[in-house]
């Protein structure tokens, strides 16, 4: 097992910049999914902790707000550096307590980073406006201000990334923040801490509450006036429980929710391109991501040379613990996680589904299923309606587009989508047609700190990354400004 830098090893929450345990004494384990050993026993905080944070970030704000933005940028600046130069380190420890492949960790390490170094620059252009007035004797101009305290939950799959996407343009904006890591990956997290004590961001801006009891620590974020912005990422089951908590005091609340992306292959497809982008989509993270193609459609004429290509290339992919070289899918993050999986494929088994390859878990240890490529799914599996957060591709056929983009549209969900098509006419009416905030055509890998990610439909409210990010972050003020 790779050597973990003690230096990154924190097992205390970050509160008003100081390290602390849980009043109680409390400790949760973190263990590795390659093999079950501990990691740490990490502080387990509750509501009273997540109100001592709430009080840092409230003291902090206004010191925070009024700096100026230069100031912010080059503190936020100096964050982005500082998790450059140790990639290598947090990205071990990611793995460590994830199981994705080291390479897949480094890159969350380097395109979490991306966010910060990007709202650092954000931070200097949150223009506002001035409006041609409707009178001689008034003006009319409009601020945009820091919303205030931002509280933060994040879910596993993402440990590194999910923070920074919403904690950078928080304070990029002037905003402070409270963090609720994952109870399976808080570690990540408390590295970010580290980097950011260190980076000079002040005591309070930042604060993180690890713990295994999320509903108490969410409800004490919800509950209190004080925060302004709820910002979430997981499930969309507790999505809706964050924003019916969120009513009570009209919280603004940006969610990034469950997927279900369909991944369409046209009969005028680049099949062997379709075949690498389905690859680079559904097993990237062992298929443990809001983003992974979900559903396949595959149009008549191409459907089976595109599943005999994709069960080849499956069978290729190097499975094993995500510290060793070359691997391609680690573990899934825990045992529910592999139960789920389990489930589906034997519901799609008895239900008639075809196995190309795998549809067993891995022998390389409790929480490895190897990568799977079944045919003839149908709606009345499981596995046609779930999001499935693992490695199988589960392929239907589709007649035509009309029929294509239905299938498609047929989810609550609206994350994602994917296609591969090469007749121009095609590529605008399907983009046009998909009712999803991101689409990827020709491709199986889109992410990226400069565009917008989010969803519609039940995927969500709101946009990460990009110009937009920082808007989320901000009220708008109408000043009118008379006496002229
Ligand atoms: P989850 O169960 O919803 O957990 C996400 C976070 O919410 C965790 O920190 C969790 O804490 C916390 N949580 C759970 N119940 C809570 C409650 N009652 N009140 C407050 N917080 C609560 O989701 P997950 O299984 O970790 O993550 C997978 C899901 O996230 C998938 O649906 C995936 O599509 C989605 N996701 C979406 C995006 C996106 O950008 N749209 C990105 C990544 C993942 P514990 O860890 O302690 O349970």
């Amino acid at each position: 097992m790779t050597n973990l830098d003690p230096r990154f090893l924190r097992t205390q929450g970050y509160i008003n910049g100081k390290w602390v345990d849980a009043t109680s004494g409390a400790r949760f384990m973190v263990s590795n999914p390659a093999d079950g050993t501990q990691i740490a026993q990490v502080a387990d905080m509750g509501a009273e902790e997540t109100r001592e944070a709430i009080n840092a970030a409230h003291e902090a704000f206004p010191g925070w707000a009024a700096r100026t933005a230069g100031d912010r940028s080059k503190t936020l600046r100096k964050w982005f550096e500082l998790i450059v130069q140790n990639a290598d380190a947090l990205a071990a420890l990611l793995t460590a307590e994830q199981g994705k492949p080291l390479t897949e960790a480094r890159g969350e390490v380097i395109y979490g980073a991306s966010f910060i170094e990007w709202f650092a620059e954000e931070a200097k252009r949150i223009y506002g406006d001035v409006i041609p007035s409707t009178g001689a004797d008034r003006r009319f101009i409009v601020l945009k201000q820091p919303i205030g305290v931002v509280g933060a939950i994040t879910p596993w799959n993402f440990p590194s990334a999910m923070i920074t996407r919403k904690v950078a343009p928080a304070l990029a904006a002037g905003c402070t923040a409270v963090v609720k890591p994952a109870e399976d990956t808080p570690l990540s997290a408390l590295a970010l801490a580290v980097l950011a004590e260190e980076a000079g961001i002040p005591p309070g801006a930042f604060n993180l509450v690890p713990t295994s009891k999320a509903a108490p620590v969410g409800e004490a974020m919800t509950s209190d006036t004080r925060i302004r912005k709820i910002s979430f990422t997981g499930s969309t089951a507790v999505g809706k429980v964050l924003m019916k908590q969120a009513a009570q005091n009209i919280t603004k609340v940006s969610l990034e929710l469950g997927g279900n992306a369909p991944f369409l292959v046209f009969d005028d497809a680049d099949i062997d391109a379709a075949v690498e982008g389905a690859l680079a989509s559904k097993y990237r993270n062992a298929g443990q991501t809001c983003v992974c193609a979900n559903r396949f459609f595959v149009q008549d004429g191409v459907h089976d040379e595109f599943a005999h290509k994709l069960a080849e290339r499956t069978k290729e992919l190097l499975i094993g613990r995500g510290d060793q070289p070359g691997v391609q899918i680690g573990p899934l993050i825990n045992a529910a996680a592999l139960t789920k999986v389990e489930h589906l494929m034997a519901d799609a088994k008895a239900r008639g589904a075809i196995i190309l390859t795998g549809g067993e878990p891995h022998n390389q240890g409790d929480l490895f299923f190897t990568p799977t490529v079944i045919t003839n799914v149908n709606p009345d599996m499981d596995i046609a309606n779930t999001e499935i957060f693992g490695p199988v591709s589960a392929l239907r056929r589709f007649n035509n587009e009309d029929e294509a983009i239905a299938l498609a549209n047929d989810t609550p969900f609206g994350l994602a989508a994917y296609f591969f098509a090469r007749d121009m006419g095609r590529v605008w009416r399907v983009m046009e047609g998909l009712e999803t905030g991101i689409v990827a055509v020709n491709t199986g890998l889109f992410t990226s700190e400069v565009t917008p990610f989010g969803g519609v439909k039940q995927s969500g409210i709101g946009r990460e990354g990009s110009k937009y990010g920082i808007e989320e972050y901000v009220e708008i003020k109408n000043v009118c400004l008379g006496g002229i």
